[in-house]
């Protein structure tokens, strides 16, 4: 992983780069930021950057033996602990590394719940038990191979049990030597706070829109103006960006569906609704899911833009036309309710509701709230 390939996030990688040209790397540092921030991705680039026998300025060479051997995760000075659904055959982290590696090179910026997926262990509770901290001992206590650093990265430590909690907490106190530990979370509020004083925080925050935008197109060539919805719709968060695209079909855009389920809202009659709701329902949870979304979005906007207030500027040509002509429909008297409604809907298709049932009922509450005088 190299830090041009990562999603934005330029701060904080200034701030990596400056920590190596200083010579002042922590022995522990933690990254911590929400599910798809990419903080994870973050960290290999940087074990790549304090590795690579080449660095340039900004950015490791990328073909070096180390940077090669990183960019497979098989580089024997990094060591990775993370949480393992628990089982006779799985005691530690290195009984699934050849996994954990599978999904990072596949989808560097997957969630904790596609990991579990992936291993088939849906149901079970991610955990790093006490025996990892017993590992990471074992594991630290040989001398590095290539004679420089050793690197562990603990991803997700708020998953560990008390007892390796303080068992890790025990060797961030005492580190071995030429060992960094970089910790990266996703939830640092539920780490034991003696840890955290232990650790040099860097925080990540949400991905800027722009930056996900961008990304999307370089990697799936998509329309500028379809980038630009996802990348709005994803709050920061790249993994979920990447799976709304992978969710859309061509010729449905969220535009189109919301503009089509409004007009037959407006004039409420037999036919077109029943296929308007068909049509819904045939899109599958997902993306059900962020047409609710979407819709709780232009809605906030069109309340906007009546008050004077509006910064149409996020949306594009297509949309910004739509808001402008569509927002005479919402206003005070309706626009709690309306997003009472779609939120509940929302809520319900979570919980795998008819959709059939839920939609046309969805239709008929925003045909009453729609045509409500202002
Ligand atoms: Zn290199």
């Amino acid at each position: 992983m190299l830090f041009k390939n990562i999603v934005g996030q330029k701060p904080q990688i200034a701030k990596l780069l400056d920590m190596v040209k200083e010579g002042r790397v922590p022995h522990a540092l933690m990254f911590t930021g929400t599910e798809g921030c990419g903080n994870l991705p973050v960290a290999l680039a940087f074990v790549q950057y304090l590795f690579c026998s080449n660095k340039q300025a900004d950015d490791a060479c990328g073909a070096c033996a180390s940077c090669l051997k990183v960019s497979k995760l098989i580089h024997p000075d990094l060591h990775f602990v993370f949480p393992i659904p628990i089982s006779k055959q799985v005691r530690t982290s290195n009984d699934v590394l050849t996994d954990f590696r599978a999904i990072f090179l596949n989808t560097p910026y997957f969630t904790i719940k596609e990991w579990f997926d992936e291993l088939g262990a849906e149901n079970k509770q991610p955990l790093i038990p006490a025996d990892e901290a017993n590992s990471i001992l074992k594991t630290l206590s040989y001398t590095s191979y290539e004679g420089g650093y050793k690197i562990m990265i603990i991803w997700q430590p708020e998953r560990m049990n008390t007892t390796s909690a303080n068992k890790l907490l025990k060797i961030l106190e005492e580190p071995p030597e030429q060992t960094l530990f970089l910790l990266v979370s996703n939830h640092p509020e539920q780490l034991l706070t003696t840890i955290q004083s232990r650790v040099q925080l860097l925080p990540f925050y949400g991905i800027d829109s722009e930056d996900i935008s961008r990304a999307l197109i370089n990697e799936f060539g998509c329309q500028a103006e379809e980038a630009k919805q996802v990348a709005l719709l994803s709050d920061g968060n790249y993994r979920e960006a990447q799976l709304m695209l992978q969710n859309i079909d061509g010729a449905t855009t969220y535009l189109q569906n919301f503009r089509n389920f409004m007009l037959v809202a407006l004039k409420f009659n037999g036919t077109p609704a029943v296929t308007t709701v068909e049509e819904l329902a045939a899109l599958g949870r997902e993306k059900q899911k962020y047409f609710l979304q979407y819709a709780l979005e232009i809605f906030r906007d069109c309340l906007m833009l009546n008050y004077g207030s509006a910064d149409l500027v996020r949306h594009s040509g297509a949309e910004k036309e739509f808001i402008s002509k569509f927002s005479k429909f919402i206003h005070q008297r309706n626009y709690e309710r309306l997003c009472n409604e779609f939120n509940d809907s929302f809520y319900h298709i979570e919980r795998n509701a008819n959709p059939k049932i839920l939609f046309m009922d969805l239709l008929l509450k925003t045909n009453e709230l729609i045509n409500m005088p202002a």
